[in-house]
């Protein structure tokens, strides 16, 4: 077993990783970046669409230009890359100042230390089985990044007609990757009264391809027994299935675009205590619950724009440099998602310093405002506009709005 030791290891070489590690690194601390491909770019090397970099880079790029330019920054950097090498056990128990990681790697396992570890894992897709949709088992089920994946790295055609379950974004972009290269889509299915991507995603993607959005309608059975045939769909009113209703769209492929999932097996099993968006409870500081183990990108929660997602990652390596450097938090409060709120990022926050807070509607609303309450006092109202599920919000704060608060001071974030 190979022995290695650095300031900081980062776990997952996509966005998230490489932005997090660059910072490391041009703060003088040795890094090492670990990822399980054998190539850095994580889920961007397969959207190979434009739409990415608007925020980072001012400039409209595809999914694997932006991550070029952090593949290049990385090149030029002292980062330790380890690719083809999995991170199998995280041990957070301090030998030393150290935390330990196992890697599976082509050199054979792996031991490295480092005194800070930062979690950039990303996510992964929910499938058939997480949203139990009844029927046979036949081939030419995918979920849509598979899908994705094989049409665009591999170049194959999974099918020659489509329906397509969840309007989440992944699923709308395949919608239209999948007319472009001769594949009839033939419908998209959202439970939902409304869709769960991007509006620029369901105009760009479907109404200029002129394929149907059924909202709130259920997939009810696949049919086909070696291959998909068809899939039955129910539409519901007022959340109640109309069976008189149900009708019948003959497909050879069923595309999943249900949601993602933060991929979190090796924070658990580390001993990271998980919140609300299946990713690990973080304070001000984007730190988890164990000391020197900070968590960024899609693995802390799914966002819609690899833009936040590197923004966000920044300030992670940011803050993984001042710990590393021996700050360390002081007291902080407990923050928490109140009426219409998923989620608020971060669980705590520091009332001394100022703090970027993301957040999740659970609600499509026009003219909306978020409000934020100390102790029930109303401290902050910030007029939002449209809000939908989809779009992540977000705030900025200054220590200036947390005058007043106490040790036991509890923050409530709500839509009116
Ligand atoms: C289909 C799709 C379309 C999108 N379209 C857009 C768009 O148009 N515009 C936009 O701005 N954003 C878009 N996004 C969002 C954006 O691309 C992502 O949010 C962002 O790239 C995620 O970065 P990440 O580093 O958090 O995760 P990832 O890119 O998923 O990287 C995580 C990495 O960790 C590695 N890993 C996981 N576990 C381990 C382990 N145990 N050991 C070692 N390595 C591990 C994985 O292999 C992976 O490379 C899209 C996302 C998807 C999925």
């Amino acid at each position: 077993m190979k022995e290695l030791q650095y300031d900081a290891a980062v776990i997952g070489g996509g966005a998230a990783g490489m932005a997090a590690a660059l910072e490391i690194d041009g703060a003088g601390f040795s890094c090492a970046l670990i990822e399980r491909e054998d190539y850095l770019g994580g889920i961007l090397m397969q959207c190979i669409h434009n739409g990415f970099g608007l925020h980072e880079f001012q400039e409209e790029l595809t999914g694997p230009e932006f991550a070029e330019r952090f593949i290049q920054k990385t090149a030029r950097a002292r980062i330790a890359v380890y690719l083809n090498t999995t991170v199998t056990e995280l041990r957070p128990e301090t030998r030393g100042d150290y935390k330990e990681l196992y890697c599976v790697s082509p050199a054979g396992v792996l031991h490295i230390r480092a005194r800070a570890v930062i979690l950039a894992m990303g996510c992964r897709e929910r499938n058939r089985g997480n949203v139990r949709i009844p029927g046979s088992r036949p081939a030419g089920v995918y979920t849509a990044g598979l899908a994705q994946r094989l049409v665009n790295i591999e170049g194959y055609i999974p099918g020659k007609e489509a329906v397509i379950i969840g309007s989440g974004d992944i699923g709308l972009i395949m919608a239209r990757r999948m007319s472009w290269i001769g594949c009839k889509v033939k419908g998209v299915v959202e439970i939902m009264p409304y869709p769960a991507g991007l509006t620029r995603n369901i105009v760009q993607c479907l109404e200029d391809f002129d394929i149907p959005l059924y909202l709130s309608s259920q997939t009810t059975a696949i049919f086909g027994n070696h291959r998909v045939e068809g899939v039955e769909v129910t539409p519901m009113e007022n959340g109640v299935l109309i069976p008189d209703k149900r009708f019948r769209i003959d497909c050879d492929t069923v595309l999943l675009s249900v949601g993602l999932v933060p991929e979190n097996e090796l924070s658990k099993s580390a001993g990271v205590e998980l919140g609300p968006t299946g990713g690990p409870l973080v304070d001000s500081y984007l730190m988890t619950g164990i000391d020197g183990v900070f968590a960024c990108g899609n693995v802390l929660h799914v966002h819609d724009l690899v833009d936040w997602v590197a923004e966000e990652s920044h300030r992670a390596g940011g803050y993984a440099v001042r710990w590393l450097k021996g700050a360390r938090p002081g007291r902080q409060i407990r923050a928490k998602a109140g009426s219409n709120l998923r989620y608020v990022i971060p669980n705590r926050i520091d009332p001394q310093e100022d703090t970027k807070v993301y957040l999740r509607s659970l609600i499509v609303k026009n003219d909306a405002i978020l409000e934020l309450r100390i102790d029930n006092r109303i401290v902050k109202t910030v007029k939002k506009g449209h809000i939908q599920p989809s779009e992540m919000i977000s705030l900025a704060l200054t220590a200036k709005d947390f005058e007043e608060t106490t040790a036991d001071s509890a923050l409530e974030f709500s839509i009116k």
